[in-house]
């Protein structure tokens, strides 16, 4: 059994992870590399997403929540499992604040999670013990609780929320990982920006959405591949109607991208290639045609979508397989938008399969001769991958 399965069960009593997303969640967040975004429903588990990785650390992880009360209770419930954890708040007696603030400065501190609502960690009074904590190194994670908290798009907007993205410059080097159940995309991005997050990794529980049609055609069986996607696009984008729609077809490779573009093309569909390989010029040329609305098809590498909110995508294919369920769901769900009916198809063929697992373990491998050692948390991606796979063998 793995390091964190044994943590899971001998710390939270959990014989396995509530899902796949939070097993990668809480996997990620232990690999403290990048920072982590984790968008799961109330109820989810999200919080073992940073408990556990946060037990499993040396050093004290710091975790911001809204309400007093939503402390305690968690702060309660942590006690009972016997794990080290704290709050600092404005209604605390003065000898138990004494108490773990003497803690917090004592050499190596037994505190592993300090609960702490946004306007204390602001306070005057926490200034020196954070300045202390930081300059010793012993914040292994900056974790916020209910990040939409930030937005002003969001239901319960907290104005001292802002002030974290303060905290966040000051505590360089230290991942952070912002959990929210609330989903829609000008709070994700008021979260990142505000937070201050380098490239999260997000795990999303997948919410296939009931516009979105996702189906799996095993391409190596296909007579001409480049003819059935042609008959796909063309009946996603509706022929003749006033409504225009547009696709996206998602490729590995620069060289894909530009075959796919041109068999499209000849076969009747304006399709124009975007990948690092072009010139700055030509690849902003695309994105902008399609934009437009000038060019129906664009065909991809996954560099493409980042930002891209266009509402009438009435596709996407995956000419190749997706590294893992999560991206595959993120990358889908740039279809349909605007609620309309959609489709996501992913052309699936073994031999992209043994070629994706083989360049999945190549980097893999040329990680741990880096390091020179091996960990347990580097075979995630090939077990996301797998799921992946998994999932188009299943659906074909
Ligand atoms: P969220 O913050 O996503 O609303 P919580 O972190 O409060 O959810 O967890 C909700 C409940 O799920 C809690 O009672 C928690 O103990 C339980 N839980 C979390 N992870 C697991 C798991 N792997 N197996 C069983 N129960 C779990
Ligand atoms: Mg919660």
């Amino acid at each position: 059994m793995s390091a964190v399965h044994r943590a899971l069960q001998t710390h939270f009593g959990f014989d396995k992870f509530r899902s796949q997303q939070q097993e990668d969640a809480v996997k990620a967040v232990l690999k403290g590399d990048r920072d982590v975004f984790v968008l799961m429903p109330t109820g989810a588990g999200k919080s073992l997403c940073y408990q556990l990785p946060a037990l499993l650390a040396s050093g004290i992880t710091l975790v911001i929540s809204p309400l007093i009360a939503l402390i305690q209770d968690q702060v309660e419930h942590l006690k009972a499992l016997n794990v080290p954890a704290r709050s600092i708040n404005s209604k605390l007696p003065s000898a138990e604040r004494r108490e773990i603030l003497a803690d917090l400065e004592s050499e190596s501190p037994r505190l592993k999670l300090l609960y702490i609502t946004p306007e204390m960690v602001a306070s005057p009074s926490f200034q020196p013990c954070l300045n202390s904590l930081c300059a010793r190194g012993l914040l292994a994670y900056l974790a916020v609780d209910e990040a939409h908290c930030v937005s002003q798009w969001g239901h319960d907007f907290r104005p001292d929320y802002l002030k974290l993205g303060d905290l966040r410059s000051r505590l360089q080097g230290v991942p952070c990982v912002a959990l929210t159940a609330t989903a829609p995309k000008r709070v994700q991005e008021d979260i990142e920006r505000s937070l201050k997050l380098r490239s999260p990794l997000v795990f999303a529980t997948p919410v296939f959405r009931k516009n979105l049609k996702y189906d799996v055609i095993f391409r190596d069986l296909l007579p001409d591949p480049y003819v059935h996607l042609f008959a796909f696009a063309k009946e996603a984008l509706g022929g003749n109607t006033a409504e225009k729609g547009c696709g996206i077809v998602y490729c590995r490779t620069r060289e894909s991208c530009e075959e796919v573009a041109h068999k499209l093309t000849k076969l009747g569909i304006l399709a124009k290639p975007y990948h690092a390989g072009l010139k700055a010029g030509d690849r902003t040329e695309s994105q902008t045609d399609w934009m437009a609305d000038k060019v129906p098809v664009i065909v991809a590498t996954i560099s493409f979508g980042m930002g891209v909110d266009k509402a009438n995508v009435r596709f996407v294919v995956h000419w190749n397989l997706a590294k893992s369920l999560a991206s595959y769901y993120q990358e889908s769900g740039r279809a349909g938008r605007d609620g309309l009916p959609s489709s996501c198809r992913i052309y699936y063929s073994p031999k992209d399969r043994d070629q994706l697992n083989f360049l999945i373990r190549k980097e893999i491998a040329r990680k741990q001769e880096k390091r020179g050692s091996e960990k347990e948390q580097d075979k995630a991606p090939i077990l996301d991958f797998e799921a992946m796979v998994a999932f188009c063998e299943q659906e074909g």
